[in-house]
């Protein structure tokens, strides 16, 4: 059985191949990242070019994905995350956000681009606690399944899944995707989630579909940026934390969860046009 209609770009890794541009190596460049190669810096000029701003996406999204992981490892008290597409290691990864609260926590990383795979081992050699697992994430068997993931983290209890930035990537049927993953999540897990959004509102949508015709017609081929219809149906099974302080439930602009802070300048365009949620399996 396949899990999606289509093959996404992004299942077959991109490899060594130095033509073809890396979504961890871009998603990097963004954030500061010195990993970024001539055929990268094209895409992020082209993104660049059709929105500015567009870099508040990536650094919203990280943000976001810091918070979320400080508030569970504190509260949820989960001591194992697994955390697919993580993505190349930048200022403040997983494991470290969740080891200084707790130096037992359990981390696995999935990612599939041999960039992203050697700079995690590189990484991670003397941190006992903590893998990196070279496989498909949008195969949710192949990681479930995982006998390395399976050996580090018992998933018969409890687990934080993240899939932060990772769904927009898949083609085919997202929602089967995540339906997998929740299925096999022991009841009180949580997820971690995020996801490129197209706001529904003409200014805005079009600032989401600049940059979507740029993933999506360029040589990445993947990127979509979802409503929040289509996003929800993602998220099925799950019970949202309040994303505020005023107990509003579920899923807003990466920047507008649990901020650190009051916002001091207006939201751009483009930081509203990524999602983040946190959800409970019950
Ligand atoms: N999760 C990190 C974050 O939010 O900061 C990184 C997000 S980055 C935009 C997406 C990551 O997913 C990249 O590192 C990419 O290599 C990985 N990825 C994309 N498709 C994948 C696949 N089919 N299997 C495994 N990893 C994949």
């Amino acid at each position: 059985e396949t899990m999606t209609s289509t093959k996404s770009p992004s299942q077959v890794p991109v490899g060594v191949d130095p033509t073809r541009p890396s979504i961890a190596r871009i998603y990097g460049g963004f954030l500061g990242g010195k990993d970024v190669y001539e055929v990268d810096r094209q895409v992020m000029r082209k993104i660049n070019d059709a929105v500015p701003e567009a870099v508040h996406i990536a650094r919203g999204n990280r943000a976001f994905l810091n918070r979320a992981c400080r508030f569970l490892s504190r509260e949820s008290r989960i001591d194992q995350f697994l955390d697919c597409g993580s993505g190349l290691p930048t200022a403040e990864n997983t494991h470290q956000i969740v080891q200084r609260f707790n130096p037992e926590a359990r981390v696995v990383y999935v990612d599939n681009d041999p960039v992203v795979l050697a700079h995690g081992r590189a990484l991670l050699t003397e941190n006992e606690n903590v893998l990196m697992v070279s496989a498909d994430i949008f195969n949710a068997p192949e990681v479930m399944e995982n006998m390395v993931v399976g050996n580090h983290l018992d998933l018969t209890e409890p687990v934080v899944l993240l899939q932060v930035g990772t769904m927009h990537h898949v083609e085919g049927d997202a929602v089967a995707v995540m339906r997998r993953y929740i299925d096999a999540l022991a009841p009180g897990s949580y997820v971690v989630f995020s996801h490129f959004f197209d706001p529904e509102e003409p200014e805005l949508t079009r600032i989401a579909r600049r940059i979507e015709n740029v993933l999506v017609n360029g040589p990445m081929g993947a990127g979509r940026f979802r409503t929040r219809a289509e996003i929800m149906e993602m998220l099925e099974g799950l019970e949202l934390v309040p994303s505020n302080d005023l107990g509003d439930s579920g899923l807003v602009a990466c920047d507008e969860w649990w901020p650190d802070g009051p916002a001091l300048t207006p939201l751009s365009g483009a930081a509203r046009c990524i999602v983040g949620a946190v959800g409970r399996k019950p």
